[in-house]
């Protein structure tokens, strides 16, 4: 524990103010670490500046003491990457957490980075606007957090991930160099697109203090159906129809295979919603501003799909509470860590390599493990696949043997396919030896070069996506 009258925490008590710097048993236990269930460690120090000439006065003076900074969000992501290192000081920006500015007309928000999305969200929605990300961990995950990971979620097909949504961000450097890079502008052909390199960084160049968000017209109507699908093929000929049918409309296509479904039966105890069971099924959702009419163009494509033998059965949302009763379904992945021991998997592959690789990947295996029990769904949209192994199905292996195990046998068929091995989630610790699997060594390269020349001491967040030696 370092005392209180350690020089290098008297002179951040002097910066920031006694209440915005916490040592020892003073700090909450839950900043030791993340979401993603890494191992605790306690930081040296846990700062909670106030303003962005707060967060330059600490990185200055962690800078002069060679001391590393761990940037905190909400502590929701899952690989890792707030999880405090060695000798470093945790730095949370809950206490910037203001919408400052929200133009409804020109359609962007001005907003501290420790504001929560779900602030966000309405803030817009109050402004008859809509923010065009939504995740599960909504009402605790950051914009800062968000954009560190550049977080995508279920409106991906429709808007993009945080970095489609960025107008503009302020950054402050490990140095305490503030870079304003606020202008509002989609057209900016002025050099280096700098902002985009802090975008999907995890805290590794630099600390995001504001951002400016685009965001969408209001979509107060949607139209929710669930249809049964013969294979991934059909499923993205169904998504091309859709697609054309309501250009722009598509909000959510989310894919669950049979193994999912049967947890989520089994979990929500909610009525099987076909009589048979189906290979996969397509969680849709129309968005606009048109309820009616966006049922009708639900139940026309539906309706021609299943005559062309592209879905096998369909259920049409008649109300509000059947889509929520629907997408009940989708959603019980937040609990996956009271009711597994979750090896999760965060996929990225071409669209059309999704069947064949979720295919591969059960057979691969079952040829070890068999018996095992994993989870395939994602969101088809993004080419996303998300596979969750329960550590428990796999004998008696250690938890970190078995994913060990699982990783080694997943990992090798992503490397093969040319996919990613983390598609929204980063790669913080966690996937960090699994990188070069889906990064050149001519692009591991180029990482580190724009690692040195920003952090050249390595004091941002150091030994998270990549090790400099
Ligand atoms: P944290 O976990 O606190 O930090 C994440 C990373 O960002 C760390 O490396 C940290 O150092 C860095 N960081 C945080 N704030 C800043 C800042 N201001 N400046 C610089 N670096 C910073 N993710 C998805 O993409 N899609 C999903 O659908 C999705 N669903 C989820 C559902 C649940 C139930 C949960 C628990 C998580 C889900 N996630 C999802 C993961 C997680 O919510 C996201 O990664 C989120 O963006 C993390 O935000 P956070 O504020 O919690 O960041």
């Amino acid at each position: 524990m370092t005392p209180l009258s350690h020089p290098f925490i008297q002179a951040l008590t002097e910066a920031l103010g006694a209440d915005a710097v916490r040592t020892g048993d003073t700090i909450p236990p839950e900043r030791h670490t993340d979401w993603s269930g890494t191992q605790p460690l306690a930081p040296l120090a846990w700062l909670r500046p106030a303003s962005t000439a707060q967060v330059s006065a600490a990185l200055r003076l962690c800078h002069a003491h060679r001391v590393p900074v761990v940037p905190q969000g909400g502590l929701t992501g899952l690989a890792g990457g707030a999880v405090p290192t060695p000798g470093s000081v945790a730095l949370s920006l809950e206490r910037m957490s203001a919408i400052e500015t929200l133009d409804p007309v020109a359609r962007v928000a001005t907003v501290q980075a420790g504001a929560t999305l779900q602030a966000v969200q309405e803030a817009a929605q109050a402004a008859g606007c809509l923010f065009g990300v939504d995740l599960g961990a909504r009402g605790s995950c950051q914009i800062g957090g968000n954009l560190a990971t550049n977080a995508g979620g279920n409106g991906v097909v429709q808007f993009g991930m945080m970095r489609e949504q960025t107008l503009g961000l302020e950054v402050v450097l490990a140095d305490g160099t503030v870079l304003d890079m606020l202008r509002p502008m989609v057209k900016n052909n002025t050099g280096y697109d700098l902002k985009q390199f802090f975008i999907g960084a995890e805290g590794t160049l630099g600390i995001i203090t504001r951002a400016q968000l685009r965001l969408q017209p209001a979509q107060p109507a949607r139209a929710t159906a669930l249809a049964a699908v013969p294979d991934v093929t059909s499923a993205l000929e169904l998504l091309g129809r859709l697609q054309a049918r309501a250009p722009g409309g598509v909000a959510a296509f989310e894919l669950m295979w049979q193994d999912f479904l049967r947890h989520a039966l089994d979990w929500t105890g909610l009525p099987r919603p076909f009589d048979e069971d189906h290979p996969l099924l397509a969680l849709t959702d129309l968005s606009g501003s048109d309820q009616p009419a966006l049922a009708h163009a639900l139940e026309e494509v539906l309706g021609q799909a299943m005559e062309d033998g592209l879905v096998l059965d369909a259920v049409l949302a008649q109300s509000q509470a059947q889509a929520t009763g629907l997408w009940r379904l989708r959603e019980i992945t937040a609990e996956f860590p009271s009711r597994l021991s979750p090896i999760n998997f965060d996929i990225s592959l071409p669209q059309a390599a999704i069947g064949a690789f979720a295919d591969r990947c059960m057979a691969a295996l079952s040829a070890r493990f068999p018996g095992h029990r994993s989870l395939r769904f994602g969101h088809l949209g993004d080419g996303n696949l998300h596979l969750s192994t329960d550590a428990r199905s796999l004998g008696d292996l250690s938890f970190a043997e078995a994913e060990h195990a699982v990783e080694a046998i997943v990992y090798a068929l992503v490397a093969e396919a040319g996919g990613s091995v983390s598609a929204e989630h980063g790669i913080g610790l966690h996937k960090k030896p699994h990188l070069s699997a889906s990064r050149g060594p001519a692009e591991l390269a180029a990482m580190r070069a724009i690692k040195r020349a920003l952090d050249p001491l390595n004091l941002l967040n150091p030994g998270k996506v990549f090790d400099l030696d």
